[in-house]
């Protein structure tokens, strides 16, 4: 099976490397916000015919020359992935790209003979702790102290510099695993809520680390300060930054728990179920409180990742319907009590067969049991 995995590390460029780097985010977007302005005029072309432009426009404008011509290509690709994904109604008509967002540039990896040696213009030597990239030639980088190398085959790298001031390198590596499916014996329902994250049918609850109001005080403070200060003020600036580093906290510690919890789950179970989240009609609820708890949880996220360590470790995931009421139904007995639409009621008895029920552990069973009959047909099916 081919997996695609991202290695991101720190990058620690020099400053003569920095300037370059800036100058690379530039003549991308120039390239990317040229090319939408193109075919904004002329109609939606392939890349294959733009990259053949392109090479006039690098005469027309002779500093684009200055940086790596792969990184402007790479910009056609996803101005094509852009109207690929518009026409295909997954996303809006691409945008201009802006210098006040994040910025970044991908590059994507060229083998070359030459002597009978094999060069390529991207290589990670985690021995010595540095990457080669093109035009930027050799770039400290910190991450992956565990590691001696990296396995598989290098795609492409993608540089950006984040609003907190650190610059970061994603390389993609396409990886031949050999993954054999394990032969199910413990299978889990997963009831995704807001209080508690995650509610196993075996009982276990992974409660929702409020994280934003672990750091909501320090962000609040901030906030309050930044609107008092001159904007564009060397204060304003550095306050804005702070706020940003704050930003990242959360997102790190967020990404950080919920490897964790998805780990266990995958590690500990050979089936594993879940509804299946329409995060998007969700968000359309406007109680703000709920929402804000709800992005806080990043059910989707965890989601993806339960769905990619089942994958690559040969376990079975499986995702029921969103419209199946599992905590309805006495997973006892099947009979399906509407009163427990309310979502004050936590705790109830079955009025059919008199069993307690949790009101979140009875819906992980039932999805549990939805998810078995799902794996047995398909198993039979093979
Ligand atoms: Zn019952």
């Amino acid at each position: 099976m081919v997996i695609y995995r991202a290695y991101k590390f720190r990058l620690y460029p020099k400053e003569e490397q920095r300037i370059l780097i800036h100058k690379t985010f530039g003549c991308s977007r120039f390239v990317y916000n040229y090319y939408l302005n193109y075919q904004k005029e002329n109609g939606v072309q392939k890349s294959f015919n733009l990259c053949k432009d392109l090479k006039e426009l690098e005469n027309n404008h002779e500093y684009l020359k200055e940086v790596d011509s792969c990184a402007l290509r790479c910009s056609i690709f996803d101005l094509e992935d852009g109207f690929n994904n518009f026409f295909a109604k997954r996303n809006g008509y691409p945008n201009f790209k802006s210098k006040f967002a994040r910025q970044s540039y991908r590059t994507s990896l060229i083998r070359s003979t030459y002597k009978g040696k094999e060069y390529s213009n991207i290589e990670v030597d985690l021995l010595t702790r540095f990457i080669k990239l093109p035009k930027l030639g050799r770039v400290k980088i910190r991450g992956f102290r565990n590691k001696e190398r990296i396995e598989g085959k290098i795609v492409n790298a993608t540089i950006s510099r984040e609003t907190t001031n650190k610059y970061y390198v994603s390389v993609l590596v396409e990886e031949d695993l050999l993954v054999e499916k394990v032969t199910a014996t413990s299978i889990v329902g997963i009831d995704l809520g807001i209080k508690d994250l995650v509610i196993t049918s075996d009982g276990i609850k992974y409660s929702n680390e409020k994280i934003l109001t672990k750091f909501e005080k320090r962000l609040k403070r901030l906030q309050r300060k930044l609107s008092r200060q001159v904007k564009g003020s060397k204060n304003y600036l550095k306050t804005k930054e702070k706020i940003a580093r704050i930003h990242a906290k959360i997102k790190n510690y967020r990404k950080h728990c919920l490897n964790d919890i998805a780990n266990e789950i995958v590690d500990e179970h050979d089936i594993i179920v879940t509804e299946s989240l329409k995060v998007a009609d969700m968000f359309k609820d406007k109680r703000k409180a709920f929402n804000k708890s709800l992005s806080d949880a990043s059910l989707s996220k965890l989601c993806s990742l339960i769905e990619w360590k089942s994958k690559i470790k040969g376990k079975y995931y499986y995702k029921i319907n969103t419209y199946y009421p599992s905590s309805q139904i006495c997973s006892h007995c099947g009979y399906k009590n509407n009163e427990i639409k309310d979502l004050s009621i936590r705790e109830y008895d079955c009025p059919e067969c008199g069993v307690h029920n949790d009101r979140d552990i009875n819906a992980s069973l039932n999805i549990l049991l939805e998810g078995l009959k799902l794996h047995y047909n398909l198993q039979s099916l093979v």
